[in-house]
């Protein structure tokens, strides 16, 4: 349970579960990989993303934490979807 504030201010935090700020990110590699050991009993569950992504619902900057650091910040460069 965290919280972070975002750039355009918004406080975000991922107390509840589930929401709408985190964020499951895994490479198609990944995705495969975990598939494969799901089919031999592993739990879905226990899958870690290489990063805690999240996602502000105000502005939809997104951020990347590793170990409660955040190390990439992304925000919208160009939006498509007014034109
Ligand atoms: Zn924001």
């Amino acid at each position: 349970m965290a919280t972070f504030k975002c750039d355009c201010g918004k406080v975000l935090a991922n107390s509840i579960c589930p929401n709408d700020i985190q964020l499951i990110l895994f490479t198609d590699r990944e995705w495969e990989n975990i598939r494969e050991k799901v089919s031999n009993g592993f739990d879905i569950y226990d899958a870690e993303p290489q990063y805690d992504a999240w996602r502000c619902t105000e502005c939809e900057r997104i951020y990347f934490f590793k170990d409660n650091k955040l190390v990439f910040q992304y925000a919208i460069e160009k939006d498509y979807r007014k034109s």
